[in-house]
């Protein structure tokens, strides 16, 4: 009805409610940060279904995270119901994983495949290095696992890269058989890696077009957001998609009981043969493009017009997230990179607070500052939740952690991948996909000597040979310990796993027909770890640390119950699925109530009241590794842009002077980006040797300096008090004093002090002592010094609060 219908489109400004209600085969929609990318689409969604345009099962939206998958889904359903079940909003892995499973068998995979992630693929990446002695010609298992992703995302395979690459030399030779062994790897252990998740499914679809037919039947819309962060092959798989039905061969019909059903049954009909393609959506922000590296390509945005003749394009330049001085920050920095189309983004939400500078003498007094602010804002009534805290790299959130903790604040690592890469959970997880997958050799081996069984090196090759000479699988030769050539004991301790593993897969495949009770995840995993003994062995361990793994396969075993719950019909190879493609911005426990930390790569797409953008330093951010990469600079412009462009009411910009990086300290330079925000936008705080008046923060930031060696914490008290220890705060020294609180003032500078091994000195800090050394040059000077009570340390000479006496 007409209400209704207003109410899908109120409060759009012309240019958004064009994009909505635009109906044609191809729409651009291009527009800076926080202009309602994200919200149009959404709403187009919605529309479409709320007009009886299109079918929720019609219906194909890409996401960038599972999150904003799950977001999007929400607020279609919020604003229709119901009616949008159906719909596939995903990432493009998960739509590309449910198309496999159920296509894998036209190729010679089965559905129970593994996902290979990132440290998977290392593993077997590292393992092919070493058997083609590839080291030897300086290839090691990073660059390799890096060079085939590139290649993957740009469809290319080991055969067509040989075709062009220079086979004369042995380097590339050698590359060339490990890549190639590396896929057949994989084929064997019925497994794809991260990249093959999508170059497969294009390659599924250009194979064998009848299974493209099925999908372009039914998809007839599919809208994608971060279209700049699309590479080669994604981009790829949205054409396939997108192609007229071909109605070549004969096209399986997806409601044919063949006794596998192919779609949820829909009671409208599909597209026919020579029907045209379907129509596509687009939304990205050339100036958020940010994964050029992982071979991301703007171009996708810059061609769709030629790609797509016809497409209406749409621009959006209000800014609905941001106060004007924030947005104002962000179109001065970004309006330095050239090679852009230029576009201001304005906002009607007012000037706002200015934004804050800080300058910390250390990343620990950087810290402080923001927990301090934090702690200010949440007393002001500002929840944890609305508050975020970003950083170029992972390594730098541990300054932050430190302090959190100390100061008592609630916060999260927005990194969920984090709880999977524990050892003792990969483990757990190897257990399951032995069952899953009984192909993927790599899991069996994980598991063999898991826990110690006595199976050692030797009788692992043992069984690889005796798989080997009879064509059997690795997990097969399992069942004939009698057979391996080995002594009863081990016999005896094969023939157990081989047994407890039998017992899971009865409890979670059972046979065909019958359908897995929704416990069977957790039940198996449970009988898997106490059967095998895992449990056991981690109990009757004195190291405190197999405590904490107890805890965390009991907080496991609650995952599977959970997604039990949620999936009453879900397999296990739904929920190792699950588990494989959850990524950094799916926080593992949605508890709200606790500041969010995170990389500026992770920070796409969100919103926060309160930003903190850390470590504004040369180096950082651009980070060094940029200087070298051809458009590196700029990209990392784009980096900082997406960091600003989150917050709504507050952003804060800070740094340290001196940085523990990289396994020594060093003196930090304030970032380029800083000097491009106009002076007046931002209001500089003091830095702490000017609060020597105001005691409680001179201390914490001394105390924070001097906490150099802080431990792990337990899991258990993250957000415990944890009291100052009071006989540790001293008066901050007067050379402490001296240190500007301005990036543009000159810093504390002994560039000029000549120090020789010998040499007697005086540390504020330390007292006196003797310089064994000096190593170094210009501002990374380094004194090697032995101080009568303080023991040795080693001091960038550039900072030093110290004298020659
Ligand atoms: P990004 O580039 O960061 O992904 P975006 O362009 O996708 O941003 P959205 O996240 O969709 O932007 O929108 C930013 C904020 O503005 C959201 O909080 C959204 O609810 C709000 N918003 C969008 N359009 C409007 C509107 N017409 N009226 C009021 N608020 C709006
Ligand atoms: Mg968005």
């Amino acid at each position: 009805g007409a209400p209704a219908q207003d109410d899908l489109l109120a409060g759009l400004n012309p240019q958004q409610l064009e994009a909505v209600t635009y109906r044609g085969p191809a729409l651009l929609i291009v527009a800076g940060a926080g202009s309602g990318k994200t919200s149009v689409l959404t709403r187009r969604i919605a529309s479409l279904l709320r007009n009886r345009e299109a079918w929720p099962s019609q219906i194909l939206a890409i996401t960038f995270t599972n999150k904003a998958a799950g977001e999007m889904r929400e607020r279609v359903e919020g604003i229709i119901g119901d009616a949008a079940r159906g719909m596939w909003i995903s990432t493009f892995h998960s739509a590309c994983v449910r198309i496999l499973r159920r296509e894998a068998q036209q190729f010679g995979f089965t559905k129970n495949f593994t996902i290979y992630d990132s440290g998977d693929s290392r593993a077997l990446i590292k393992r092919l290095v070493k058997e083609h002695e590839a080291d030897a010609y300086g290839l090691t298992p990073a660059s390799v696992q890096g060079r085939i992703s590139k290649l993957k995302n740009e469809l290319s395979d080991a055969e067509s890269y040989a075709r062009q690459a220079n086979m004369t030399d042995p380097a590339e030779r050698v590359f060339v058989e490990v890549f190639a062994d590396y896929q057949r790897q994989l084929q064997r252990a019925n497994a794809f890696d991260f990249d093959d998740l999508i170059g497969q499914t294009v390659y599924l679809f250009r194979a064998f077009p009848q299974v493209a037919d099925t999908y372009r039947r039914r998809f007839r819309h599919i809208l994608v957001d971060e279209y700049q962060d699309t590479n080669h092959a994604q981009y790829a798989l949205i054409h396939e998609l997108t192609r007229p039905v071909s109605g070549v061969g004969s096209a399986p019909d997806p409601y044919a009981s063949n006794g596998m059903m192919i779609f949820e049954p829909d009671p409208e009909p599909s597209a026919g043969a020579g029907e045209p393609g379907a129509s596509l959506t687009v939304v990205g922000d050339s100036d958020q493009s940010i994964y050029a590296f992982r071979g991301a390509d703007i171009r996708n945005i810059s061609e769709f017009e030629r790609d797509f003749p016809g497409a209406k394009v749409v621009l959006l330049e209000q800014n609905y997230r941001s106060t004007q001085n924030i947005l104002s920050a962000a179109n001065a920095v970004i309006g330095n990179n050239f090679d852009r189309k230029d576009k201001k983004l304005w906002s009607d939400r007012g000037d706002g607070d200015k934004i804050i500078g800080f300058t910390g003498y250390s990343q620990h007094d950087e810290a402080q500052f923001v927990a301090d602010e934090v702690e200010a804002l949440h007393r002001a009534g500002m929840p944890y939740s609305e508050m975020a805290v970003f950083y170029r790299t992972n390594s730098q959130s541990r300054a932050l952690e430190e302090i959190f903790i100390r100061s008592a604040v609630p916060y999260k690592i927005m990194g969920g991948t984090k709880f999977y890469e524990r050892a003792e959970i990969k483990d757990a997880l190897a257990y399951l996909v032995a069952v899953a997958n009984p192909a993927d050799e790599m899991a069996v081996r994980r598991i063999l000597n898991k826990p110690r069984r006595g199976i050692g090196d030797v009788t692992e090759t043992a069984i690889a040979r005796f798989a080997d000479e009879h064509g059997i699988t690795f997990r097969e030769a399992l069942s004939m310990p009698g057979q391996l050539g080995v002594g009863p004991k081990i016999q005896a301790a094969i023939a157990q796993l081989d047994a407890v593993l039998a017992e899971a897969t009865a409890i979670m495949l059972p046979a065909t027909g019958e359908v897995p009770p929704p416990t069977s995840v957790a039940d198996g995993l449970s009988l898997l770890l106490s059967k095998s003994g895992y449990l056991d062995a981690l109990r009757a361990s004195r190291d405190p640390q197999d405590e904490a793994r107890v805890e965390n396969l009991d907080e496991f075993v609650a995952v599977t119950r959970d997604f039990a719950r949620n999936n009453p019909e879900g397999t296990i190879t739904d929920f190792l699925t699950e588990v494989a493609l959850v990524s950094d911005a799916d926080d593992l426990d949605d508890e709200s109530g606790s500041v969010s930390l995170m990389t500026m790569h992770t920070a796409k797409g969100l919103e926060y009241d309160a930003v903190f953008v850390t470590g504004v330093e040369e180096d950082l951010i651009p980070h060094r590794i940029s200087a070298g990469e051809p458009g590196g600079p700029q990209e990392e412009r784009r980096l900082f842009y997406v960091g600003i462009t989150r917050a709504r009411k507050r952003l804060h910009l800070s740094l340290a002077m001196t940085r523990a990086q990289f396994g020594e300290v060093s003196v930090a330079m304030p970032s380029r980006f800083l000097q491009e925000i106009p002076a007046a936008l931002i209001d500089w705080r003091q830095s702490p040797g000017d609060v020597n008046s105001r005691g409680g923060m001179q201390s914490r930031a001394l105390n924070a300096r001097r906490s150099g060696g802080f431990g792990g914490s337990g899991s258990g008290d993250r957000f415990g008090v944890k009291p100052l220890p009071r006989e540790s705060l001293k008066p901050l020294s007067t050379a402490m004093d001296k240190i500007p609180n301005r990036v543009t003032a000159k810093m504390r500078d002994n560039g000029d002090l000549e120090l020789t091994a010998g040499d007697r000195i005086r540390h504020v800090d330390f007292g006196e002592g003797r310089v064994d050394a000096v190593t170094g040059e210009g501002a990374k000077r380094i004194a090697h010094v032995r101080f009568d009570t303080a023991g040795q340390k080693k001091l960038l000479i550039k900072v030093a609060p110290i004298e020659k006496l």
